[in-house]
């Protein structure tokens, strides 16, 4: 493993990947995207002693992270993108690379590698080190294999997936709670039968990139192995939690993947300032508790899971650090009222010029479940009507 550390006394259980150069990320400061706030919860991590020397959950520790090579690039990317993202990174005038909201930047082809090589390496990482791992800077979902698109340029994952279909042979099951759908991916990988994608977002027919109806299941070898479940705007906890449990656990159970791979972007919380869902910490904290108890079960223990979208610093960084917690094998308390380190809440008010949070969960933030609303039921039958076929049947342990 590339300038890894095992910092624990016992073996570690999970990897987190993250090079400070991960932070030449930037569109500037006007921009919404940044990686400030995906540092910020690695400092996090690094208060509430993740990798502490002798702690009991320490994890290892990646942070030297290469810039990946043109052939890596080239799983996913066509040349011709590649060339013009090169030329662009050589030079200081910032032009758009996509429609307008994704512009170059000097390095932005060396910034943009590097996190693609993260996601990469903490793939690879589970198969010859701890089962799972972390990328917090990665997640750049929207990127196609000919473009920029949503402020990603490189698409980290589909570089990762074709990575581990084409060198490795192996069958990965990828899930995305990014409020956006993950147009990028799931195109990329539209005909493809190794890769089942399952994507929850905000309805395209109310957000970017307006794609991932529930009609579009695949094609050729793919056909039935891409889910798309769009959400209301509003939609929150109880829709959320109801559709992940109805979907995710059996849908894994039938596919049997080699390795998971979760798109954790933060945007679809319900202070986000983007997007219009209304998910809680709760809910992220149990996505990755499930998956993590689904890989044991169904894989070895492989998992993966990067960052994403989420443009509200103070929750990117508190439920992402919450991630890492999880992934460490801490069982999280939902309604866990404990203070932020101080040290931790001066440096992020050093870096972003605004208060920090006081404590990992807001007052006033729902914790409890209610019943799902009655229109998850109907999206349920919408989905298996696309497919044409039900949805696996739940276990009771699910
Ligand atoms: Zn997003």
């Amino acid at each position: 493993m590339v300038g890894s550390e095992e910092v624990g006394a016992t073996k570690p259980e999970w990897t987190l990947v993250w090079d400070n150069r991960f932070r030449e990320y930037a569109f500037g400061p006007d921009h919404p995207f940044t990686e400030e706030s995906r540092w910020l919860a690695v400092r996090l991590m690094e208060a509430e002693g993740l990798f502490a020397h002798g702690a009991p959950r320490s994890g290892a520790l990646v942070h030297t992270v290469p810039v990946a090579t043109r052939g890596e690039l080239e799983r996913f990317h066509e040349v011709s993108y590649l060339d013009l993202v090169e030329q662009a990174s050589h030079i200081r005038q910032s032009f758009p690379l996509d429609q307008g909201d994704t512009p170059s930047f000097l390095g932005c082809y060396e910034a943009a590698a590097r996190i693609a090589r993260g996601t990469i390496t903490a793939a690879d990482s589970v198969f010859d080190g701890p089962p799972r791992a972390f990328n917090p800077g990665g997640g750049l979902h929207h990127a196609h294999a000919d473009r920029a698109s949503g402020f990603c340029i490189f698409n980290d994952l589909g570089i990762t997936i074709a990575t581990q279909l084409r060198t490795a042979g192996r069958r990965v099951a990828y899930i995305d709670i990014d409020a956006h759908h993950g147009d990028g991916v799931m195109y990329g990988f539209y005909e493809e039968g190794r890769v089942l994608d399952i994507d929850f977002h905000q309805d395209g027919r109310t957000l970017f990139p307006g794609t991932g109806a529930v009609e579009e299941t695949g094609r050729g070898d793919g056909t039935g192995l891409k889910i798309n479940v769009p959400l209301p705007p509003g939609a929150g906890d109880d829709a959320f939690r109801a559709l992940f449990r109805r979907i995710v656990p059996p849908m894994l159970r039938s596919f049997r993947p080699d390795l998971l791979l979760l798109q954790n972007g933060v945007d679809a919380h319900v202070d986000d300032g983007l997007a219009g869902l209304a998910l809680t910490p709760a809910s992220y904290s149990e996505v990755v508790t499930s998956l993590r108890a689904l890989a044991h079960e169904l894989c070895h223990g492989r998992l993966v899971v990067t960052g994403g979208g989420g443009y509200t610093a103070a929750n990117v960084s508190r439920v992402l650090a919450r991630v890492g917690r999880v992934l460490s094998g801490e069982e999280i308390d939902p309604s866990e009222r404990k203070e932020l380190p101080r040290s931790w809440r001066t440096e992020f008010e050093s870096t972003l010029g605004s208060s920090a949070p006081l404590e990992w969960l807001d007052s006033g933030m729902p914790t409890r479940s209610a019943r799902a609303p009655s229109w998850t039921h109907m999206l349920i039958g919408e989905i298996e009507e696309a497919l044409g076929r039900p949805l696996p049947e739940e276990t009771n342990d699910s």
